[in-house]
């Protein structure tokens, strides 16, 4: 049999030892690593090579094995040659020990064995050298090996590792054959769904972009999850299902489990966030605090076997229970296991935040990754948010009365934050804003020191007073000085004064389609965003893909009769109107909840505009229940949960584009109806009229772009909670004098093409008492 191995993958899995890395080491360390590993690059000199490719095939027990790796430097000094390994690090150096990681020199005597016998040299001159990322302070250790301990020391791992790529081998070899065999698990395909399997295989196969917009009810997580596993064929290639809410993962666990059942022996698993599968509860991935981070790499490759060998679906109690057994952080556990699983189900930041994303899959190329991006309208805002940073200008402060104490020399940097800072006094306008698209470089200096020296007191003292305040201020600043990296034309640097010496210091993203198309080019094998509202399409393939990609319109499976549409277009609500036109907009809520005894939501922009709302209205027999700002997931459930209490009539007087208007399957009696208030604007303000002028320049659509397009989608997808189902039946009335126009006419669905204009409430009202009364038109 033919096998490749990577250098790296043998010491990682056979050698690692020690503790899971402080909390520093989390999110940030990869960029900082890279740099850091550079700056050692760069003084090499002219003799040496950096990144020196090395590959190593010969026959072993029936086997032809291929070994290969990139060795970080072949130095030349003095006229000897010497293989240098180099591994970037936040710990003490004065505590790195041969003993902090094994699999490092492990690294390094695979790579001296391979060179040394290519070269021909009987022993091998090796350095293992650890740079610090805070000052690129080093630590070096030499050592001569000789090729004939290298060369048992490269059998035995040889032997070690082909045990567990059996394993693999054995398992995608079965994958390989069941995806084969596999049919689709349902006997009818619903419509659309064939075509949007066509197009995802097809899109997968090329290696290309496609966007489908895909209406609610054709089964489109199967279909496209069926389909590209259908065209994976290379064991390296993975499925990555990107979904941003509880739902869209569960309905992506189902589907996974629904094809295993069915045959399918494919390794899928959940990656949640490290909030929810912490096994601690506390979060301090300190190895002195947490026993699930100490010595979790001596225990990692036994608990990776046992799971693999025994399951197949990793969903979070799967891996809890198994991270338990080991005594083992779950959350890097499921990092970890992700390797060695074929399809992954994450949140949308593992793939596109540089800050967050697996590196294994999008810096190396050894891996072909398809996307699947779920509800990917979300993916624009998203986006923006992963390439955005802000803090608080009181911030530093307070790092400087917590920690000036262990190290003084903090105190010269903060006073030369502030002083930088009170420029902002004169140059912040008559509405208190200040922007730039040029970042303030001399502030930036003085809060990279400022996070350096931050980051080297709490490592260095962990009982230190106040621990967890400070980590959270030094991570605001850090998520900062990071963003700041990728500062750019579509960046904005802004000052928002709030009251003498306070500001809001940001740094916003307009637009992260430079980035997500670079990945999305670069880095992936095929993708799919999928979602029933990307109107306008041009919106979002020019936000995501800079306008590439193919796409696929697909028509709704429900009968359009279930859905009595009405556009109330005689009341403005618009903020001024508002006043005047309250029982305009009570009168409406009331003639639906009215008109039959159900559950009913009114979306507004604004928890105000609620509470003006509220004392106009005149419901008898329904419960009211408020949305209230920074709702909880529990809260949201229990209000969930009252609306499936049958028995009883709702009112929802919720928020447009909360927790209630998306992701939330109202299913069958569970909604009756929704009323939407405006046509979902975001706020009017200069920070989004700087946006605005963004997109006029780059589009020519400034307004659309920063305000009608995201705005519109909040409205129909609130309208979508109605029809969820083709047994659902339901009325929808957009409430705005805006519905005239024609931009608005024009972005409405296909499966809004029967809506009907109706002012007079005595009309509307009648209009859907005998939508409700008359059930011929009903397709069941
Ligand atoms: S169990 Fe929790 S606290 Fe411990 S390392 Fe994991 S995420 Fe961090």
């Amino acid at each position: 049999m033919k096998r490749t191995y990577a250098v790296k993958e043998i010491a990682t899995f056979l050698y690692s030892t020690g503790d899971l890395t402080n909390e520093f080491f989390q999110n940030h360390s990869q960029i900082d690593g890279k740099k850091a590993h550079l700056h050692l690059q760069r003084l090499y000199n002219d003799d040496s090579q950096k990144e020196y490719y090395i590959k190593y095939t010969f026959n072993y027990k029936n086997d032809e094995i291929t070994v290969h790796g990139f060795i970080d430097g072949v130095l030349k000094e003095n006229g000897n040659t010497i293989l240098e390994e180099i591994k970037s690090t936040r710990e003490e150096l004065k505590k790195i020990d041969l003993d902090y990681h094994q699999e490092h020199l492990s690294q390094l005597k695979l790579y001296a064995y391979l060179y040394g016998l290519i070269n021909n040299m009987s022993i091998v001159p090796v350095r293992l050298t650890y740079i610090s990322v805070d000052d690129y302070k080093t630590k070096k250790f030499n050592f001569i090996l000789t090729i004939d301990e290298l060369k048992d020391f490269f059998y035995k791992s040889i032997d070690d590792y082909t045990r567990w790529h059996q394993t693999l081998s054995e398992a995608s070899t079965v994958k390989l054959d069941t995806l084969k065999d596999i049919t689709f698990p349902f006997a009818n395909k619903r419509q659309g769904q064939s075509e949007l399997m066509k197009a995802t295989y097809l899109t997968m196969k090329a290696n290309s972009i496609l966007y489908a917009i895909a209406p609610t009810g054709i089964g489109k997580t199967m279909a496209t999850i069926f389909s590209t596993l259908k065209s994976m064929t290379k064991p390296n290639e993975k499925l990555f299902y990107l979904t941003a809410k509880t739902i869209g993962r569960e309905v992506a666990i189902d589907s996974f489990r629904m094809l295993q059942n069915e045959g399918l022996k494919l390794h899928a698993i959940v990656i949640s966030s490290k909030a929810k599968s912490c096994a601690s509860k506390m979060q301090h991935c300190d190895p002195e605090k947490c026993s699930f981070a100490k010595g979790y790499f001596s225990r990692l490759r036994q608990a990776i076997e046992d799971i693999y060998t025994n399951e197949i679906l990793y969903n979070q109690e799967t891996i809890m229970k198994y991270a338990l057994k080991y005594n083992i952080c779950p959350f890097e556990y499921s990092l970890d296991l992700s390797y060695f699983c074929d399809a992954i189900i994450c949140d949308y930041n593992y793939v596109f935040d540089p800050k967050a994303h697996l590196i294994r899959y999008f810096e190396d190329t050894e891996y072909q990754p398809k996307i699947l991006c779920d509800e990917s309208h979300n993916l624009v805002e998203r986006s923006k948010d992963m390439y955005s940073a802000e803090f608080d200008s009181l911030l530093p402060l307070r790092i400087e009365e917590k920690i000036s104490s262990y190290d003084k020399t903090i105190t010269k940097n903060i006073r030369h934050f502030y002083d930088e800072l009170k420029k902002y006094d004169d140059l912040v306008n008559k509405d208190l804003f200040y922007y730039s698209h040029l970042l303030d470089d001399l502030m930036l200096s003085s809060l990279k020191q400022i996070v350096q020296k931050a980051e080297l007191v709490l490592a260095d003292n962990k009982e230190i007073k106040d621990r967890d305040e400070i980590l959270t201020d030094y991570f605001l600043l850090k998520d900062f000085v990071d963003t700041a990296e990728f500062f750019g034309q579509s960046h904005m640097f802004v000052v928002k004064k709030i009251e003498d010496n306070h500001f809001q210091i940001e740094i916003k993203c307009a637009d992260a389609s430079d980035f997500i198309y670079d990945t999305v080019k670069n880095k992936t094998k095929g993708i799919v965003f999928f979602s029933a509202t990307l109107f306008p399409l041009k919106y979002y393939m020019d936000l995501l893909t800079k306008g590439n990609g193919k796409y696929i319109n697909l028509p709704s499976p429900f009968p359009q009769a279930n859905l009595d549409l009405i556009i109330k277009d005689d009341v403005s609500t618009r903020y001024k109107d508002r006043e005047a036109t309250i029982l305009d907009i009570a009168h409406v809520i009331e003639g639906l909840v009215n008109s039959k005894k159900g559950n009913y939501i009114a979306f507004f922009p604004s928890y105000k505009y609620i509470e003006m709302v509220l004392s106009h209205l005149d419901i008898e027999d329904s419960e009211v229940i408020i949305q209230k700002s920074n709702m909880d997931d529990s809260e949201r459930d229990r209000i969930f949960n009252k609306f499936k209490n049958t028995k009883k009539a709702h009112l929802g007087l919720f928020v447009l584009g909360g927790s209630f208007s998306e992701g939330v399957d109202f299913q069958g009696d569970l909604l009756n109806g929704v009323v939407i208030v405006g046509v979902g604007l975001p706020m009017v303000n200069i920070e989004n009229n700087i946006i605005k002028e963004y997109f006029e320049e780059k589009y020519g659509a400034g307004f659309d772009y920063a305000y009608t397009y995201p705005g519109f989608n909040k409205v129909v997808q609130a309208a979508g909670r109605v029809i969820r189902s083709e047994y659902d039946r339901g009325v929808v009335i957009l409430v705005d004098e805006r519905y005239k126009y024609q931009i608005y006419k024009s972005l409405m669905p296909d499966f809004w093409s029967h809506k009907i204009t109706l002012n007079s409430i005595g009309m509307i009202k009648n209009n859907i008492k005998s939508f409700f009364d008359d059930d011929s038109d009903i397709i069941m």
